[in-house]
């Protein structure tokens, strides 16, 4: 059978099989929690909590500021120690409530369950903004706001993201093998309050126990789940959308343009737990991984573990990391150091060994096109990152540099180990940054 994809993007080598086995632990709790009032696109929290305050599990801990933004909680209760700016993923020192936790792990009061037939759809939207869900693929996107499409903008299709194509990661494979009803009961709560009938679920090929447990759930329900062609970037979103429907989302145009709603199947699991069951979202599956870590696991973790502690539970590095990356090894973001905390869009944990990376010295382009061809937003990468090396904004922009996805694609293929895509990147601040400006 001929799986469905996308124009463009490459077959990196997928070292899922470090982890794909590892039945998802709980990651017991660490002495101290940091919970960084920004995890999501938008504005960050307000804190609303002070030194010795003590707190339940569930409880704000930062205020939603305006529609894009979401409140962020405790992930235990404890006493919180600090409200202060602390590393985060980001590479900066941003506001963080430090919490210690109290080894009672009690749930705030009011937390209420509910169901699905019983609530109106901008009673469950209000239900997932007030339990701060986010989407879990990485994107942190407020999943209340992707839920709420202008009335000029109707959606009919909703798709499940469960591709999880980035090299490495497994927690999106072990959330759908071993708790494919939250997802489910998701769908069901995203479909009432879109009002939607079609849905598909795409998840890549080489999951085919995923696929199998899936496609079992979904008969007669009307879900089609469609198995795609192993390739990065197969889950970015517009590729996703043109594999599975055919529909292309414009340029500088989002999902809702073509009628689609799409959410990650770790997202669908969040809403189920925010409307179905009234809880916040505290935790999240993060796989740890790579040549770096002693055993590479999939982790139930809370929100604001430091990294550090979710290696010391994979028993520990296996050797110096010369590089350590949140998310996967394509699109994920070098950290400097493991005091970081895993937050609400942490997926993964790779740590690598300084035997483990190529270190080519970057040469001169030697046009061999290889970067065009497996460019899946079919830009020129070449000629746009020369354009933001140069600064020369304008012509960045009018090869279509806020079209490109970031995947890393170019610098991945790239012979002469030019830094495509963090050039392209810098360009696309520069366009962001003038058109602030007017
Ligand atoms: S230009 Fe952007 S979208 Fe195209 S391959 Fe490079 S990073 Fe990916
Ligand atoms: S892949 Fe690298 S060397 Fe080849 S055309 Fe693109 S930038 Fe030049």
């Amino acid at each position: 059978m001929k799986l469905k994809t996308f124009t463009g993007g490459l077959h990196p080598p997928d070292n899922k099989q470090w982890s794909s086995h590892k039945a998802i632990e709980d990651c017991p709790l660490p002495e101290q929690l940091l919970i960084p009032l920004s995890q999501h696109i938008g504005l960050p929290a307000d804190p609303c909590v002070k030194p010795g305050d003590r707190v339940k599990k569930g409880q704000p801990v930062g205020l939603a500021k305006g529609f894009v933004s979401v409140p962020v909680h405790a992930s235990t209760s404890g006493e919180v120690l600090a409200v202060e700016p602390r590393p985060h993923p980001s590479g900066r020192d941003l506001p963080a409530v430090v919490l210690a936790p109290d080894g009672a792990d009690e749930w705030v009061d009011g937390i209420t369950a509910a169901r699905c037939e019983d609530l109106s759809p901008d009673q469950m939207r209000e239900r997932i903004r007030a339990a701060g869900v986010v989407g879990m693929g990485g994107a942190t996107f407020p999943a209340h706001v992707k839920l709420s499409p202008p009335a000029e903008k109707p959606i009919d299709t909703l798709i499940l993201n469960g591709v999880e194509c980035e090299p490495y990661l497994t927690a999106d494979h072990r959330l759908m093998l071993e708790e494919p009803q939250r997802i489910l009961a998701g769908i069901a709560v995203m479909q009432k309050v879109l009002g939607v009938s079609r849905v598909f679920i795409g998840i890549e090929a080489n999951k085919p126990d995923a696929i199998a447990i899936l496609q079992k759930l979904c008969a007669g329900t009307g879900i089609e789940v469609v198995p795609l062609a192993v390739k990065f970037p197969q889950g970015a979103e517009k590729q996703l959308i043109k594999a599975i429907t055919g529909r292309e989302v414009p340029s500088g145009g989002l999902p809702m343009d073509v009628g689609l709603v799409v959410q990650n199947v770790g997202t669908a699991a969040a809403i189920d737990d925010a409307v179905t069951h009234g809880r916040p979202l505290i935790e999240r599956i993060c796989t740890v991984t790579g040549p770096g870590v002693a055993e590479p696991k999939n982790l139930r973790v809370r929100i604001g573990t430091p990294l550090a502690h979710l290696v010391a539970h994979c028993g520990g590095l296996a050797g110096d990391p010369a590089k350590i990356i949140m998310g996967g090894p394509m699109m994920g973001m070098a950290q400097l150091s493991l005091a970081v905390p895993a937050t609400r869009g942490t997926s993964g944990l790779l740590l690598f060994r300084e035997n483990e990376l190529s270190l080519c010295p970057e040469g001169p382009c030697i046009r061999c096109g290889r970067c065009v061809r497996v460019c899946p937003a079919q830009l020129l990468p070449t000629t746009i990152a020369a354009y933001a090396r140069l600064e020369r904004i304008g012509e960045a922009e009018e090869y279509g540099a806020m079209d490109c996805i970031e995947c890393g694609c170019c610098t991945y293929t790239c012979p002469a180990a030019i830094p495509l895509v963090q050039s392209i990147r810098s360009g696309k601040a520069a366009i962001l940054a003038k058109r602030r400006k007017g």
